[in-house]
């Protein structure tokens, strides 16, 4: 294989992917849906566009196996979080590339796994490798916001996807070794949560211009202040202990005692 032409290759498809605006809100995910699609019908891979709101497209390409084994799911989504454009030394919708960098909203979350994730499907199907498994790409809308029209919807409707032994998806990481094998797979089991609170404070209303101690304001900065000075209590979990200590005798002898 060519990969430097692969490269090449994938680097095109991740410009153009940049150039479509699927912020979210409000999403617009058809058009990456769309997108996708084109590439894989041009290589012979089955795909469809799931859309459970109109403009909340997903897309799921399956390469076939030989059905031995359950299918491996590679996950990916479309949408993207706002940008504060004048932040952006350029545009971030326009997938520029300068000094080996490539710049753009999605660069890394999560087009660029998108784009890895298909090709992976594209090189097997063109090298006609022989798969034990089906391989199951779906690109989801609505991940930074919750994934209702997203992963969410696909779980519930769409049933082959349930019956994957696997799933790959954004935050776990395969690490190598200097020769370049992996060294080990890291799963992600659990995730810190949004945690959001409504306060309210009661108090004696007034004129701005007589401030007095009762004032339901002053009570909620002073709240807010407490809030801010909570220290999180420690607490190890047992998987976070369990990770530590099989990752200890890895490291060097000057890093293991933290570990
Ligand atoms: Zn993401």
């Amino acid at each position: 294989m060519d990969w430097d032409k692969l490269v090449d290759e994938a680097t095109h498809y991740l410009q153009e992917y940049i150039r479509i605006n699927t912020v979210n809100p409000p999403g617009n995910e058809i058009e990456g849906a769309k997108f996708l699609k084109k590439i894989f019908d041009s290589e012979s891979i089955p795909s469809e566009i799931i859309e459970p709101l109109p403009g909340r497209g997903n897309l799921l390409a399956v390469l076939k196996g030989n059905g031995k084994k359950k299918p491996l799911l590679v996950v990916n989504h479309i949408d993207v979080v706002p940008v504060e454009r004048d932040r952006w030394s350029v545009d971030p919708f326009a997938g520029v590339i300068q000094n080996g960098y490539l710049y753009g909203r999605g660069a890394i979350d999560d087009k660029s796994m998108g784009i890895v994730e298909m090709m992976a499907l594209i090189i097997l199907k063109r090298e006609r490798v022989p798969l034990k498994r089906d391989i199951l790409f779906l690109a989801t809308a609505d991940e930074e916001t919750g994934g209702n029209w997203g992963i969410r919807w696909a779980l519930e409707h769409v049933p082959s996807l349930k019956e994957a032994e696997y799933a790959l998806n954004e935050g776990g990481y395969v690490i190598l070794s200097e020769s370049g094998a992996a060294d080990r797979y890291e799963i992600s089991i659990g995730q810190k949560i949004v945690f959001q609170l409504r306060l309210k404070a009661r108090g004696t209303s007034g004129h701005a211009s007589m401030p007095h101690p009762d004032n339901p304001n002053v009570k909620l900065i002073h709240a807010l202040e407490a809030v801010t000075k909570w220290e999180t209590p420690y607490q190890i979990l047992p998987m976070v202990k369990e990770y530590f200590s099989k990752m200890a005798p890895k490291q060097p002898p000057e890093v293991r005692k933290f570990f």
